[in-house]
């Protein structure tokens, strides 16, 4: 199976895809973890990119294709992927579905973790205290959740036209809502 979360940044899909990775034996094909690689080994797209994720725009959606892809095409991955962080605009949405296509797959649910402004507020000012990424202070956090919310409504419209999309309330406990996912995916 291939799964699609998505929530905005802070809303814990890093932490849920862990979970679901190893509950259900999946591949985390985390975006921006690829990306965030990228910039640390100083690859000519690290370098690239890497003011671009600083500033909490996004990459552009021709790059993050081509790294999807690899992984979409190899056998290794087929139809065990949870991609945590693509789509994020309904280019990429669609794009995602061609690609499945391709290589003869698909998506079997959608998890919209749904958290408000302020919970991310507070977590990111938790998360800087440990994780130190160059993209986690308050006013980067705002326009993060601004880009999200702006590109993500017509990715949320997609779904729900082709009946993937759950809806999960990503404000009570990380178990609760790991148990949440579990039953969501266990009914597929
Ligand atoms: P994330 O860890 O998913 O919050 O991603 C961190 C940053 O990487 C984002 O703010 C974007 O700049 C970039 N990024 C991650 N995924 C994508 C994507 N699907 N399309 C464009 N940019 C992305």
């Amino acid at each position: 199976m291939n799964i699609v979360i998505f929530g905005p940044p802070g809303a814990g899909k890093g932490t849920q895809s862990g979970f679901i990775v190893k509950k259900f034996k999946l591949f985390q094909l985390s975006t921006g973890e690829i990306l965030r690689n990228e910039i640390k080994n100083k690859t000519n797209l690290g370098n690239e990119i890497a003011s671009i994720i600083s500033s909490g725009n996004l990459v552009s959606d021709e790059i993050v294709a081509k790294l999807i892809e690899k992984y979409i095409s190899d056998q290794k991955f087929k139809n065990r992927i949870i991609f945590d962080g693509y789509p994020r605009n309904l280019s990429q949405a669609k794009n995602l579905d061609n690609l499945l296509n391709k290589y003869d797959q698909k998506i079997d649910i959608v998890l919209n973790l749904s958290v408000s402004l302020e919970t991310i507020k507070k977590r990111i000012s938790e998360r800087q205290i440990l994780e130190n990424r160059s993209d986690d202070n308050a006013e980067i956090a705002v326009k993060r959740y601004e880009t999200y919310k702006t590109n993500i409504n017509p990715v949320m419209d997609f779904y729900k036209r082709s009946n993937l999309l759950r809806v999960v309330n990503g404000e009570v406990s990380i178990s609760e809502i790991n148990n949440e996912i579990s039953a969501l995916i266990e009914a597929i």
